[in-house]
Parts: C-alpha cells; sequence; structure tokens
C-alpha cells in the first residue's frame, strides 16, 4: 500500500523526518514512541479491523496514562471528534484526533485477554491485551494485567453487541497528533468469533512522522 498523500505532502516537510510506516501483522501488537507535536496514523489495511490502541506519558513509569474513563468523562461520553482530544489519568489531553476517515470507534470495551479466550474453551489464543503487554515489555510492562482500558479505534459494537458491524474499509485510518511525548501501543484485535472483526484478522499498520497539514 502507498501513500502518496504523504509522500507529496514531503515537498513541504520541515523537518528530517520522514514518513515511517510499520506494519503490525494480523492478531499481533507494535509499540511505538511519538514525541510532542508528531503525527501519526493507525490505518485499517484491509477493512473491519478493529485496533485496540493505548498510550503512555514518557518519563512517568507508565503511570500517567490515556485513560477512557477520563477521556468519556470530557467528551460527555461520545468518541472524539476531529480536533477533540483523548485525555489521561491525569486530566491532561495526551493526544489530539486531527482525522478521521471513519468516525465509529468504542471507548467503553476492555481489550480481548488471556482469560476471556480460556472461558470460551480457547486456552492460548492471543489477546489485545498480552499483545499490548508483550509490545510494551521494553517499556517496563509486566504482563497483561497491567494493560489500560483501550481505545478501540475501528470498533462499531453500540450496546456491547460484539457482531459483525465493521464499519471501516481498507485504506481507512484515523490520525493523531501526540500532545506529549509518549509511548503508544496497538493490536491488532484477535477476536476472530462471529465474523468479528471481519471475520479474518488482518495486518494494520501505523505510519509516524506524517507531516502535518499546514
Ligand atoms: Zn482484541
Amino acid at each position: 500500500m502507498s501513500f502518496p498523500e504523504i509522500q507529496q505532502a514531503n515537498v513541504s516537510y520541515e523537518t528530517e523526518s520522514r514518513p515511517k510506516t510499520h506494519i503490525v501483522k494480523a492478531a499481533h501488537g507494535f509499540a511505538f514512541e511519538v514525541k510532542k507535536g508528531e503525527h501519526f496514523r493507525v490505518v485499517d489495511l484491509y477493512g473491519e479491523q478493529v485496533v485496540d490502541f493505548a498510550a503512555w506519558v514518557q518519563g512517568t513509569n507508565l503511570r500517567e496514562k490515556l485513560s477512557m474513563a477520563y477521556t468519556r468523562f470530557r467528551l460527555n461520553g461520545v468518541t472524539p471528534a476531529v480536533g477533540e482530544y483523548l485525555w489521561t489519568n491525569n486530566d491532561d489531553p495526551i493526544l489530539k484526533l486531527v482525522e478521521d476517515t471513519v468516525k465509529v470507534h468504542d471507548m467503553t470495551f476492555m481489550s480481548c485477554f488471556p482469560k476471556m479466550y480460556e472461558k470460551e474453551g480457547r486456552p492460548g489464543h492471543r489477546s489485545c491485551a498480552s499483545n499490548i503487554a508483550e509490545a510494551m515489555e521494553p517499556h517496563g510492562m509486566k504482563d497483561h494485567l497491567d494493560v489500560t482500558d483501550p481505545f478501540n479505534i475501528f470498533q462499531n459494537t453500540p450496546n456491547y453487541s460484539l457482531k459483525r458491524l465493521g464499519s471501516s474499509k481498507p485504506g481507512d485510518y484515523v490520525e493523531f497528533e501526540a500532545m506529549q511525548d509518549c509511548i503508544c501501543a496497538c493490536s491488532s484485535c484477535p477476536y476472530d468469533a462471529e465474523g468479528f472483526n471481519g471475520g479474518k484478522i488482518t495486518d494494520i499498520a501505523i505510519v509516524t512522522g506524517v507531516p502535518a497539514k499546514a
């Protein structure tokens, strides 16, 4: 997949860095660091793939983090519109939503977790909580119990309905601007029951160093 819009924008890009695309394997996780002011995208490459997303403020030993409870409070329970923020458990903006080609996301569900699959008779199944914990291990995370509630990007689950209502199409993305230096982690959600995630878990992409639009 190419990102012609990004490549064209390089002409006026004022710093040395260039957009960098990282493919996150289907049903796996990835962690990445972004600097304050940096823009990055979370891209659904093949459509209908939920991305569990979490973030921590650098230099806080993973204590200050993206909090969906604080975000729900600040946004009156409604997922952020373009120009609105995700908030930390210290009541500060951590990320600003600057583009969104889908506008359907979830901020009520936890990440799928190992015991959930165990109870469904599928022990050892990959989970978002474990994916994020694994990706965050180099940053000091011990295990999936340290994983915070996620912003579930591209997840269309009104009233806790876990069925195939996928709304994202191939190439859809959200773009954030970091309000602080932070460590982000994401997971290509491995939940594959009842056609969820389009019935087939797929790769996603993280693009860092995206030039801000003038
Ligand atoms: Zn999941």
